[in-house]
Order: structure tokens, then C-alpha cells, then sequence
């Protein structure tokens, strides 16, 4: 069973409902016993060349053929001209560092990991990645800095992803 937040505990022992305050608001809030998992998932017929790339190493965008707006991750709609007519076209894997950030505080599913650094870069196709940055020491770190996208398998859970690394 879940462990629940204390106060929810001793709301059920003195009332026996799971009824706490809102910190903010001082309103009555019903807290479930129950916690929910949820495991998401979602077609990738019009974007499978992405996966199919990814396990050649390689890492796709896609552009729209009429506006030519480029998609990062790949989408195989565009919802300017809402048509399919898109080409894929593999990144270099060229990229500046915008903005990054350590998750020292990571959600349950990824509590297992050592802190990870999240950072978005701008490619050199121009769409803006948002990765991972595997680098030994994060002092090293600088605003602009150059970084490599590349194909990788994350542990433990073994599947193929993609992140940065400094170049
Ligand atoms: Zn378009």
C-alpha cells in the first residue's frame, strides 16, 4: 500500500476520512488512498522513420514540404497547413546550448538515477532539441557551449534515446 502524507494519516485515524486543508486556500481536500500508475502510450505509424532511425544511429526531423516549418521530435502533420506532406531529414547532430538545469528532485519513475541534467540546444537544421546532457563534471558548463546529439541506450531500463554531449 502507498504510503500517504501524514497529515492524510492522522485525518483517517481522528476522522476517519482522508480529508485534509488546502495549505493555500484553508478549503477541504479529498486526498485518495489510492495511487495511481500510469503508463502512456501512442501511435507512431507516421512517425516510425524516427524510430527506425534511431536504431541506426541516426536522429530525424521532419519538415513541412509546403511551409517548410521543421518539426523536432518529428511530427508527421503540420498544424500550419494541416497536410502529411513532410520529408525527414537526419540532424547532424550539431548544437548550441540555449539554457540547462539539473533535476536534483526526480519524478518516482525516474528516482533510480543518479541527478540528471536536462538541457535544450539549438541544431544546426535549427530546431530546438530538448535532451539530456551526460558530462562528467557540470562546472564545466558554459552558456553557448557546443554540444553533439547522439543516439543512446539509457540504463537500466536498455532502450535507445538520444542525448548531448559536450563536443
Ligand atoms: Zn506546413
Amino acid at each position: 500500500m502507498p504510503e500517504l502524507p501524514e497529515n492524510v494519516k492522522q485525518n483517517i485515524r481522528e476522522e476517519g476520512l482522508p480529508i485534509v486543508l488546502e495549505p493555500k486556500t484553508r478549503l477541504p481536500l479529498y486526498i485518495s488512498v489510492r495511487e495511481l500508475s500510469l503508463r502512456y502510450q501512442f501511435g507512431t505509424t507516421k512517425i516510425q522513420k524516427f524510430f527506425e532511425g534511431l536504431k541506426e544511429g541516426r536522429i530525424y526531423m521532419t519538415q513541412c514540404k509546403k511551409c517548410g516549418q521543421k518539426f523536432f521530435p518529428p511530427q508527421g502533420d503540420c498544424p500550419i497547413c494541416i497536410e502529411s506532406d513532410v520529408r525527414w531529414i537526419p540532424l547532424n547532430g550539431e548544437g548550441e546550448l540555449l539554457t540547462c538545469t539539473m533535476i536534483l528532485v526526480k519524478p518516482p519513475t525516474y528516482a533510480h538515477h543518479d541527478n540528471y541534467i536536462v538541457g535544450i540546444a539549438k541544431m544546426k537544421e535549427g530546431v530546438r532539441v530538448l535532451a539530456w546532457l551526460k558530462i562528467d563534471d557540470p562546472k564545466k558548463i558554459k552558456p553557448k557551449m557546443k554540444v553533439r546529439l547522439e543516439t543512446v541506450k539509457r540504463e537500466p531500463e536498455q532502450f535507445i534515446t538520444y542525448e548531448f554531449t559536450p563536443i
